[in-house]
């Protein structure tokens, strides 16, 4: 893999590239826990899951997003509220892509497709529970080492992510190999960058999340959206 890019579209299209100058002005968050004003959080089950078609256990309602908070201004979509990150974390449905069809009306989420072909399942004394335990979060702006602007930074950013924090909504995606394919699967618009997931490094020796061992394997999950057709697309990449 180069690390010069572009791997896909042109120059003046920054999500091209993993690192690089045009991340400094895209403004993006640590996701943190901490209370805050307003209601993001971590885990919960206010929302409908669908059930794993691998493990037939409800998916994971991962982290939820208050869209009223003007932080995330950039993600406003008309008759949405919040934003639920989904995925099943037991077992390989992450490792591939994965959409779901957001209904805000009743506030449940279907599975559009999941592509998986390794058909494995965790342990079940490895599981991670689902629902997961409700956890107030805060947001904080990134601090420099966690905007990849060049490759000294884009390294830092990879260490420091599922270290201090475990999820980064908007900003730089943080692209472990390679840029994401926007196109939405389902009416070809551009999806837009919601935020990236990580599990916690180290075999959670840092327990992020204080309740639960969050530890999903070496990798990284990026959550985009389609704001014409309400498409989520959930890609996985290894780090
Ligand atoms: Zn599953
Ligand atoms: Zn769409």
């Amino acid at each position: 893999m180069s690390f010069l890019g572009p791997h896909t579209g042109n120059i003046n299209k920054p999500y091209s590239y993993l690192f690089g100058p045009h991340w400094k002005d895209k403004k993006g968050y640590r996701v943190v826990e901490g209370i805050d004003k307003y209601n993001h959080k971590f885990g919960g089950n206010d929302w409908n899951v669908p059930v794993c078609k691998l493990c037939n256990e409800p998916m994971h309602q991962i982290f939820t997003f208050d869209l009223e908070d003007p932080k995330l201004n950039d993600i406003n979509i008309e008759g949405i509220t919040e934003i639920p990150l989904v995925s099943c974390l037991n077992c390989s449905t992450s490792w591939d892509t994965q959409v779901f069809k957001l209904n805000p009306q009743n506030k449940s989420i279907e599975i559009i497709s999941q592509d998986d072909i390794e058909n494995w399942t965790q342990d079940d004394e490895d599981k991670i529970p689902s629902p997961l335990p409700n956890i107030k979060m805060s947001l904080k702006e990134m601090t420099q080492d966690d905007i990849p602007i060049n490759i000294i930074k884009y390294e830092n950013a990879i260490e420091l992510f599922g270290t201090e924090y475990l999820c980064r909504i908007l900003g730089a995606p943080l692209y472990a190999q390679e840029p994401l394919d926007r196109e939405c699967p389902v009416c070809k618009k551009e999806m837009n960058y919601i935020a990236t997931v990580s599990g916690e490094s180290y075999y959670n020796s840092f327990n992020l999340i204080k309740e639960v061992d969050f530890t999903i394997g070496e990798m990284y999950l990026y959550f985009t959206i389609c704001k014409e057709c309400l498409t989520i697309k959930v890609e996985c990449q290894g780090t």
